[in-house]
């Protein structure tokens, strides 16, 4: 009986080893079994570089798997799925043999400069004759780098080769990455490149999703303007999820590094280690058709997340609300407001905007208080703005974001004011107290002027900076 199970169990396996019926990959139905249908649209015209990384004559490997195989079948797993959804991929490598590290990377960057050509070229249809220049310079730039597919031996004039990052980055490179910050490329190109890991135990195991950021310690003395951090992250870490999940592999994560394939460029990108060819549980799973089909679905459906989630945020993000001029100096109204207490009586009343009025009609001089003071905003000028926008904060019109901030300290020495005040009576508090709240009115023909602009600020205040704030850390 006993032998019979074991002769069964060892048929088998045989089977599973010979036709490739059973495979390591065992899960319930899910998305990664199949090609499911394209989200509506939301690949079309994309452009995606995949990068199989290191061909068959640097390639790491063990017990007879070859990771240059594996990266080479997943990318033309990738790319056929990416094409069926209308994108336009790339490889950087599409046979086993060695493509030079600094090759791919200017047949990268040149792609992306391709794209930043497009834009130039528009520019210069719609009569914009300065769009030429840029276009001269793209191509001097591209024909550069082009110099190194053509002789691996230039690659130490424009990339960070022998490496070190104690040195700036070249300037060439420097440009392409400057270009390569735009719309045409951040929001339409990714790249990925795809690797197995390893390490010398064996027992490490699992996916982990390297990126390319300002951030990254080493990264300090070569170059610190890398664009779109939050796109990264946001790729690494959805390509972790997926990949992670459609091997039953470990998610270890996404970290940062200074990979050449995410280094030498500017294209949002990302490094992923699908998991440890060193690790015998894992390498099963690589080497496993079924389960390649599967991680290249989930590095599918990542990318396919990633444009999705930024084209449904740039439609909710509507672009006009970028308004005019105003906007930078009454974003911090509040703050100089506080300074506005031009008559140092410890709060900022109408009495001071009545001290600005009179200013400006060169009427009274602002005695111990510095002019810069009475500019609320910051225009150059102390004139009937300044009261405006002394009286909007007085009436509370001007919000005030933290109460805490603009609460006046002298408020509480107040004991100690008293006795100025029974002093001052006399001189100067009452009297300029009473007419300040008339003076405003009686003045108010001088500040209708700024009146016609202050629906614009009001309205524009409290969104505009928000806006700002949020849509550029996610740029
Ligand atoms: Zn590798």
């Amino acid at each position: 009986m006993k032998f019979r199970m074991k002769r069964i169990a060892a048929a088998l396996l045989c089977m599973a080893l010979l036709c490739g019926a059973m495979s390591v990959c065992v899960f319930a139905a899910d998305k990664y079994d199949g090609y499911p249908l394209a989200q509506a649209d939301t690949l079309k015209g994309k452009i995606v570089i995949l990068d199989a990384g290191h061909g068959i004559e640097n390639s790491g490997g063990a017990e007879g798997y070859v990771e240059s195989e594996f990266a080479l079948a997943e990318v033309l797993f990738v790319k056929q799925n990416l094409e069926n959804r209308g994108a336009v991929v790339y490889l950087t490598r599409s046979t086993e043999n060695d493509v030079y590290t600094y090759a791919r990377m200017s047949y990268a960057n040149n792609l992306a400069l391709d794209e930043v050509v497009k834009k130039y070229l528009a520019q210069l249809e719609s009569g914009n004759t300065d769009a030429q220049k840029n276009l001269d310079e793209i191509t001097g730039l591209q024909a550069e780098l082009q110099t190194v597919i053509d002789d691996h031996s230039r690659d130490t004039l424009y990339y960070n080769t022998p490496y070190s990052m104690s040195s700036p980055i070249k300037d060439v490179l420097r440009r392409v990455f400057e270009y390569e910050n735009t719309p045409e490329v951040y929001e339409n190109m990714l790249f990925i490149s795809i690797h197995s890991n390893a390490d010398d135990t064996g027992a490490a195991d699992g996916t982990t999703v390297y990126y390319m950021s300002n951030s990254f310690a080493d990264s300090q003395n070569y170059y610190t303007n890398y664009s779109n951090e939050q796109r990264k992250i946001n790729l690494a870490t959805w390509l972790g999820e997926a990949v992670s999940e459609a091997g039953g592999f470990r998610n270890r994560g996404l970290a940062l590094n200074d990979f050449y394939m995410i280094r030498e460029h500017n294209i949002p990108g990302a490094l992923i280690e699908t998991a440890f060819h060193s690790n015998a549980g894992d390498r099963a799973k690589l080497a496993d058709e079924t389960c390649r089909k599967r991680i290249a679905n989930a590095i599918t459906f990542a990318i396919e997340d990633y444009f999705a989630y930024y084209m449904a945020s740039e439609t909710i993000t509507p672009e006009p609300e970028i308004t005019p001029e105003p906007t930078p100096e009454i974003t911090k109204a509040p703050e100089l407001v506080y300074t506005a207490d031009l008559d140092a009586d410890g709060s900022v009343t109408s009495a001071d905007a009545l001290a600005v009025l009179k200013h400006a009609a060169h009427l009274e001089l602002l005695e111990g208080r510095a002019l810069e003071e009475a500019d609320v905003n910051r225009d150059g000028a102390v004139d009937s703005r300044d009261a405006l926008m002394i009286l909007q904060y007085v009436a509370k019109l001007i919000p005030v974001e933290n109460e805490d901030i603009y609460e006046f300290p002298v408020v509480t020495e107040a004991p100690e004011t008293e006795t100025p005040e029974t002093e001052a009576p006399g001189t100067e508090t009452p009297e300029t107290e009473t007419p300040g709240t008339e003076t405003p009115e009686t003045e108010a023909p001088e500040t209708e002027t700024p009146e016609t602009e202050t629906p614009e600020t009001a309205d524009s205040q409290p969104e505009t900076p928000e806006m700002d704030e949020i849509s550029a850390p996610a740029a």
